[in-house]
């Protein structure tokens, strides 16, 4: 056997082996999973944002309920003052009148601002009860799939485990420039050898000169031009 039989066998057996990491790490549990693990993050962060949103709307209400107990404060102060000193004169009470509906109407806004803010308040709470139920749900899915997915992972990576260990056994007697070449190549190109198939690169089909054919029937290293691979007569 010749070097570049060798190497076409290690890469027989390289090849299976990729092909097998390959779909360990396509496997559709695999898939399913990062996608649950995707979707159970964005459930979190938007959890933690109306969490902020509603934590935000507990203080404007705190602030707002401070205002409410000062508007009253006033109106009580405009009461006592109008028993005490009642209006002279009709401008006097207009004056009056003015200052307590400017009043009523702070605290009537105030009002409807509380109401509003505590309705949208709930209807987060709701989202959240909601996200909430999701991502428990998603979870629980997770965890299973999980377990099945360790399960077939773990059979997998054995069977992978020996492909890579049966792929190292056909490296024995190759020589480390060859290797080297190959390894390279594959950063690549893969797979990085090819066969002559017809005076051709069973790579890429493309055709090669005759004296590179001479090259290649002596056994010579001999990489297509084309596509990279080296090429096996
Ligand atoms: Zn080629």
């Amino acid at each position: 056997m010749t070097q570049l039989d060798m190497l076409w066998e290690y890469q027989l057996a390289d090849t299976e082996a990729d092909s097998m990491a390959h779909a360990i790490r396509q496997s559709p549990k695999r898939q399913k999973l990062l996608k649950l693990r995707d979707y159970i993050r964005d459930q979190q962060e938007s959890l933690k944002s109306l969490e902020g949103e509603v934590a935000a709307m507990m203080d404007r209400v705190e602030v707002i309920k401070e205002a409410i107990a000062l508007a009253d404060d006033q109106l009580k102060a405009l009461q006592k003052r109008v028993q005490e000193e009642p209006a002279a004169n009709s401008r006097e009470a207009a004056v009056f009148i003015s200052e307590a509906e400017q009043l009523f109407n702070t605290l009537n806004d105030f009002d409807s601002e509380v109401r509003r803010v505590s309705k949208n308040a709930s209807d987060r709470e709701r989202r959240q009860r909601d996200i909430k139920l999701r991502a428990y749900k998603s979870k629980q899915e997770f965890d299973q799939l999980r377990v099945e997915y360790d399960q077939e992972y773990k059979e997998k990576s054995e069977i992978l485990d020996k492909m890579r260990a049966a792929a190292e056994e056909k490296k024995k007697g190759i020589e480390p420039k060859y290797l080297e070449r190959y390894n390279s190549i594959k950063q690549h190109c893969t797979p990085p050898m090819a066969k002559l198939i017809n005076g051709q690169c069973g790579g890429c089909n493309m055709g090669f000169p005759s004296s590179v054919l001479a090259a290649i029937k002596a056994g010579k290293q001999v990489e297509c031009e084309t596509c990279g691979r080296l090429i096996i007569g």
